[in-house]
């Protein structure tokens, strides 16, 4: 099992999972043009993918799905809430709630509601039967059953948004800083840092911090964050970027 990240922040998101020749795309938040590029640059051809599967309706995520799924004829997964929420509806090929499954092909993917200000937002977790992979990006706070679906992960990847100190100094207006940072916007380094410490790290493979701010965040300080709570190696920790994303890694079976 192996997963890869076209992008990762408030100008675009996308995340590649794939296990045997299964291959799922999480969000799609770029033009037509861009998503190709980026996921040429992953040795992707966009007709290779066998489904798109959307977490919520923010532009971000949403942005080059329609176009995408029509052009390449791929199937759409996503709440009712999200499909409602989408200025440029898609056709579903069908739908999901928190603590739904769904399979495609080798991979079975776990719906997780999420607090976050959306319609109905879901993060997946994904498993291929032998590794699991956890997805978790755009949420505010969150709450024991959200804990108990991300029990066990081989691999995580987090959103580390913002510093809590960067966003109160930075130049966001009041009400942005207030949905940025509330129990329905986005978790804060040390938060996410927290709920890694609460889950458990030592089995994880990668951890992935995602969906950093660019004004509101900086990798030093995410990455230290994480470092001070978990007591792990910096080196060990890795950064999917808003510009690069972040190249295959291989999810090995445990032994
Ligand atoms: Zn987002
Ligand atoms: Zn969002």
């Amino acid at each position: 099992m192996r997963f890869a990240v076209l992008g990762s922040g408030s100008q675009g998101n996308g995340t590649l999972i794939a296990s045997d020749d299964t291959c799922v795309l999480v969000d799609c938040g770029f033009s037509l043009r861009e998503t190709e590029r980026r996921l040429a640059l992953l040795g992707v051809a966009p007709g290779q993918l066998n489904a798109i599967v959307v977490t919520h309706e923010h532009a971000d995520h949403v942005h080059g799905v329609g176009l995408l799924a029509r052009r390449y004829n791929l199937p759409v997964y996503l709440s009712r809430g999200t499909l409602r929420g989408m200025r440029k509806p898609v056709e579903a090929a069908g739908f999901l709630a928190g603590d739904e499954r769904l399979q495609v092909g080798s991979l079975s993917i776990t719906a997780v509601a999420v607090a976050h200000d959306a319609q109905e937002p879901l993060q997946y977790v994904f498993s291929d039967g032998h590794r699991r992979l956890g997805v978790l990006t755009d949420l505010g706070s969150y709450d024991d059953r959200l804990l108990a679906h991300y029990q066990d992960l081989d691999a995580l990847l987090i959103e580390a948004n913002h510093c809590r100190d960067l966003l109160a100094r930075g130049h966001y207006p009041y009400f942005l800083k207030q949905r940025v940072g509330g129990d329905l916007g986005h978790l804060n380094n040390h938060q996410a840092a927290r709920l890694v410490a609460e889950l458990g790290w030592h089995k994880l493979q990668h951890l992935v911090l995602a969906h950093l701010s660019s004004k509101n965040n900086q990798p030093q300080l995410a990455r230290q964050c994480f470092v001070d709570a978990l007591g792990c190696d910096p080196g060990w920790l890795q950064v999917a970027n808003q510009d690069s994303g972040l190249d295959w890694r291989e999810i090995a079976r445990p032994i």
